[in-house]
């Protein structure tokens, strides 16, 4: 089974409108949303829940105060601030350090698990999903991108590939996103910031020694942009397996619920199928 990663310098790119239309076009596979901190695949992908379970992504303290003698030494330790004069934790600013719970003289501090979010897995018309909601504010992005994958390689059958739809950025949910798969697709935005971050996401890609593949969205919104991505991405040697047009419908598709192929849209279909066909070319070759 082939795992293939769809990611981006930054969100808004349409890398997840290209992963659930390609979830239409590619037959046998499953599909994941590893886009944690701002999940939207599931709009497009409707289904009956396989699988749920909360998620703990780390530790945070609360005090006793029947236990606590107001010693105030928790709340000189704490360097985030957590603990209010009142010896009430924030669990948003709790970072789970347990350096109060070390100066604690009665051990009326106890560290234990906090949800910070939740995971699922569906069974659609498209295949298996996986997916994951992070609570807001709770961090451990990168951990939860892992288990949302884990989840996912539980329910797997048959399946020939899994199109993930990674994190946009750099960060560790982007790493957790990339690491053990068979490609990264890298989807850019014809604009000067747009490559940049390209370059970006192709270091990191390269970094984690992962194959990386570019697709240049709406590419003829700037000509002379995309030409310097695909000069770009030549200088690297790495291939542009697919370049979509900019198409106002799919804007109201997706409004919709709709993604693409869903609308028929055929000017940006045929793109995304060459897109898939020139990545099938390149996985075969990558094995060989
Ligand atoms: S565990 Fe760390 S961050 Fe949380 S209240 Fe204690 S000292 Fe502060
Ligand atoms: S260190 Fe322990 S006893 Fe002292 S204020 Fe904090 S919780 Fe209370």
């Amino acid at each position: 089974m082939k795992q293939i990663v769809f990611i981006s310098g930054k969100g808004g790119t349409g890398k997840s409108t290209l992963v659930a239309s390609l979830g239409h076009l590619v037959h046998n596979k499953m599909l994941a949303d590893c886009d944690v901190d701002a999940p939207n695949l599931h709009l497009l992908l409707d289904g009956t829940e396989l699988y749920q379970a909360d998620y703990s992504g780390g530790k945070k303290a609360s005090i006793d105060l029947d236990v606590c003698m107001s010693c105030g030494r928790c709340r000189e330790v704490c360097r985030f601030n957590a603990i209010s004069p009142a010896y009430l934790v924030s669990s948003m600013a709790c970072e789970g350090c347990a350096a109060c719970t070390v100066v604690c003289p009665v051990d009326a501090i106890a560290l234990s698990d906090a949800k910070t979010g939740q995971t699922f897995v569906h069974e659609t018309a498209l295949g298996r999903f996986a997916h994951a909601r992070l609570a807001i504010g709770a961090d451990g992005s990168g951990k939860l991108v892992t288990q949302v994958r884990r989840n996912l390689s539980d329910f797997q059958q048959n399946e020939d590939y899994v199109l993930i739809d990674g994190s946009p950025g750099i960060g560790c949910s982007v790493i957790s996103s990339i690491t053990g798969t068979d490609a990264v697709v890298a989807v850019a935005e014809p604009t000067p910031s747009g490559r940049h971050d390209l370059d970006r996401v192709l270091s990191t890609a390269d970094h984690f020694k992962v194959p990386a593949y570019v697709c240049i969205n709406k590419f003829d919104l700037n000509p002379a942009v995309s030409e310097q991505i695909e000069s770009d991405c030549q200088a690297r040697n790495i291939a542009v397996i697919g370049k979509i047009p900019f198409e106002p419908l799919v804007v109201d598709a997706l409004q919709n619920g709709l993604t693409p192929v869903q609308a028929k849209i055929r000017t940006v279909i045929e793109p995304m199928e060459n897109l898939w066909q020139n990545l099938t070319v390149l996985l075969a070759s990558q094995s060989r």
